[in-house]
């Protein structure tokens, strides 16, 4: 089944609002050429410079994503953003449960799930983060962590819902780290994720699952990586901060 490729770039805490719109006005011309049926484009900026990247975006194949989502629609939550703020201001996709929120800001599959409810409700396109600790791999835990992280973080939707959704396996000990998964062991690992998905969801819904890969993704690794069977495309961190490396990134994966 071919399914569409989807590069995505996390620019975690970079670029202000000036600096966003000016990598957006570089990377529009580089990408103008990627065909909008075979692969979705995608930056992820930080919320201060979310609505300057979506009006620099406009009318341009660059889609717009933001890296996390409060669960609660409004109320007291000093220093969060709900859904229905990233909807309307032009958001498409969030990231949820990147590694760097389990690790840092104390991210569980449970706040994960909520947040992806949350996300679908208002209409937007969640990537869902899930990864396993070298230490996990190296124990042989794998396929258990990241079994329990995507049975607690997709539990309870429905089969329309989990259609939206898209998974990012992100092995923690290949972000930021130069160290990528070989593109065997990518692929062994993101064909027990759809197995997983298929034995929660069926078929339709494993089937059409796009699970990027991320890890130290970068323009020399992308092509053999996404040509995997079970590999769709890739969540992008340190190569999606140039427009020359991130385009060559997408061009590169596409020639799989
Ligand atoms: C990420 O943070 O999602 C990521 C994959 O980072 P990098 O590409 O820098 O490893």
């Amino acid at each position: 089944m071919s399914r569409k490729v989807i590069i995505a770039g996390n620019w975690k805490m970079n670029k202000t609002a000036s600096e966003g719109v000016e990598l957006v006005n570089a990377l529009k011309p580089l990408v103008a050429d990627v065909c909008p049926d075979c692969c979705d484009v995608v930056v992820c900026p930080p919320f201060t410079t979310l609505s300057a990247v979506v009006e620099a975006a406009r009318g341009s194949n660059i889609k717009v994503g933001a890296q996390n989502v409060h669960w609660a629609e409004n109320g007291a939550f000093t220093g969060e953003i709900s859904a229905a703020m990233l909807k309307e201001s032009g958001v498409e996709y969030v990231i949820i449960g990147h590694s760097e929120r389990r690790q840092y800001f104390g991210e569980t599959d449970m706040t994960v799930n909520q947040r992806l409810k949350a996300a679908l409700a208002a209409g937007l396109k969640p990537i869902v983060c899930v990864g396993e600790l070298l230490a996990d791999r190296e124990g042989g835990n794998t396929e258990k962590v990241l079994a329990t992280q995507l049975e607690g973080g997709l539990a309870g939707l429905s089969k329309d819902e989990m259609a939206q959704v898209v998974i990012a396996y992100e092995p923690v000990w290949a972000i930021g780290t130069g160290k990528t998964a070989t593109p065997d062991v990518a692929e062994l690992t993101h064909n027990f994720i759809r197995g997983t998905v298929r034995d929660m969801f069926g078929d339709v819904i494993a089937d059409g699952l796009r699970i990027q890969y991320g890890g130290s993704m970068k323009a020399g690794n992308a092509a053999e990586l996404v040509a995997q069977a079970n590999i769709d495309g890739g969540l992008i961190g340190g190569a999606a901060l140039k427009a020359d490396s991130f385009s060559e990134l997408i061009h590169n994966a596409l020639k799989k």
